[in-house]
């Protein structure tokens, strides 16, 4: 069993392991839960996404208007989503509009891509990256952490 924030209300909906979440629809509002690309978030929705997005990682896009490389990549991330989703639900951080937010996540440099996974932060990387590299980036750093929790077990 998954669990997913739906982005227009916020409901947290599980998903059965047997049907495509991609289909689903949001159990409180009716709409749904992917669209194949990432959801502006603010600081109390990302909050929301990292403890109520449950067997499925998320991946933050930290952002600012003003810096030209992060609107460089803003397609690139975009049509990630299409290619990550449901697996990663992708969201975007604006920093100008929520400064806070961007310093605890200890962000400096952006634009800035944190990937979490049952809540906790397993990868994090800064710079202008195409969609092919933020798809293989995300994959890579998902199997890494999934071999660091079966050798903790
Ligand atoms: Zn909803």
């Amino acid at each position: 069993m998954r669990q997913f924030v739906c982005p227009h209300c916020g409901a947290a909906n599980r998903a059965p392991d047997e049907k495509d979440p991609r289909e689903a629809k949001c159990g409180r509002c009716a709409k749904v839960l992917f669209a194949a690309q990432p959801i502006e978030v603010d600081a109390s929705e990302l909050r929301r996404h990292r403890a109520s997005t449950k067997g499925a990682a998320v991946l933050v896009d930290v952002w600012a208007p003003w810096c030209g490389p992060c609107r460089a990549m803003a397609p690139q991330f975009s049509a990630a989503a299409g290619k990550l989703e449901p697996d990663v639900r992708l969201l975007k951080l604006n920093s100008e509009a929520e400064p806070q937010a961007a310093s605890e996540l200890g962000v400096s440099g952006i634009p800035a891509l944190l990937l979490f996974k049952d809540g906790q932060a397993v990868a994090r990387t800064a710079g202008l990256m195409s969609t092919d590299q933020i798809v293989a980036w995300t994959r890579q750093a998902l199997a890494q952490a999934q071999a660091k929790a079966k050798m903790g077990d």
